[in-house]
């Protein structure tokens, strides 16, 4: 997986007392969510047996995004197989594979309207191809109950299955293939230790060799104790990748056992950190405090088919 985490949903069992927590500024604080759009989403997931990273990551814009209707579904089930020190997700043996799953997200998105859809899953390497032949089940449903739909993808890294798993979710053509990065090469065998930086990186590459139709996009959280120079790095590392598409999001620390916030970036580092990025070449950037690789993602897609369109027009006219 997965999308970054915040703290506004972390269960009340695992919830720190405010003298837990680190302060965090002004730019960071969040409407709780209350409007009967977020009411009406949560029902439509429950009825549904669905899960969203929304809830599961405890994602700070539940609020904004619910009460739009935009919410990001988590298949696969709800219990990872990693550990990540910054992911709110529970860990643990996952329970078998919801075979309506596909058919449920696909009636989910019919329902709410949707004109993009990102689907994103726990990371599942107990199964043979790590799940790869359920997002592939989802995106077909998905095509033949809402066509117009566009189609967006958070995929884990499949360390260790079969190429053959990145190649049958490449071949189903999703508009959209993500894959976060997550934070910057020195800080994984602490925040990311079952995941290999160099692995997430030829995975995205490798779905850019097979179908260069398809968007790839990635992202990082930023406030881990990374360097400006190391996510200068990053970005450097992603476009030599061919990636179309960098996001960066403040990491809040959703409960105390998990990573702690080193730093608060402020939101004019992370509007110079963008300015970096798109000279660098991306398509599309996306950096605030909280973005969240799935924030706005329908309207982000939208710029970034533009910017592309705009870049082959420039190319045929010489
Ligand atoms: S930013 Fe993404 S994960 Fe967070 S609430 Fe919105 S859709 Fe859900």
């Amino acid at each position: 997986m997965h999308d970054y985490v915040g703290e506004m949903n972390a269960p009340a069992s695992t919830a720190a007392t405010p003298s837990q927590r680190q302060r965090k500024p002004d730019w960071i604080r969040v409407k709780a969510p209350t409007s009967p759009g977020y009411a009406e989403t949560r029902k439509l997931m429950r009825e549904l047996n669905l899960h969203t990273v929304c809830e599961e990551a405890a994602c700070p814009n539940i609020g904004e995004c619910w009460t739009k209707k935009h919410a990001t579904v988590m298949i696969l089930g709800d219990t990872c197989t990693r550990a990540c020190a910054f992911c709110n997700v529970k860990t643990g043996m996952p329970r078998p594979v919801d075979l309506l799953e596909p058919e449920h997200t696909a009636i989910a998105a019919a329902k709410m309207g949707l004109s993009h859809i990102v689907i994103t899953s726990v990371d599942r390497d107990d199964l043979p191809d790590g799940g790869a032949s359920q997002f592939v089940k989802v995106i077909n449903a998905l095509r033949r109950e809402t066509p117009q739909t566009t189609i967006e993808i958070q995929t884990p890294d499949f360390r260790n299955k079969p190429e053959s798993s990145v190649a049958a979710i490449v071949d189903a053509r999703p508009d959209v293939y993500n894959h976060n990065l997550e934070t910057v090469p020195r800080l994984y065998p602490t925040i990311r230790p079952g995941a290999r930086y160099y692995a997430s990186l030829r995975l995205l590459e490798s779905v850019k060799r097979r179908d260069p139709s398809i968007f790839t996009k990635s992202g990082v959280m930023l406030g881990l104790g990374e360097e400006r120079m190391e996510v200068h790095q990053v970005m450097d590392d992603m476009r030599s990748a061919d990636i179309d598409f960098m996001t960066m999001g403040q990491y809040l620390q959703p409960t105390p056992k998990h990573a702690k916030v080193i730093d608060f970036v402020t939101p004019q580092a992370f509007d110079a950190y963008a300015q970096i990025a798109r000279a660098k070449g991306f398509l599309q950037v996306a950096s605030s405090p909280l973005t969240r690789s799935s924030y706005h993602a329908g309207d982000d897609f939208e710029r970034m088919r533009a910017a592309r369109e705009a870049q082959l027009a420039r190319v045929k006219a010489g």
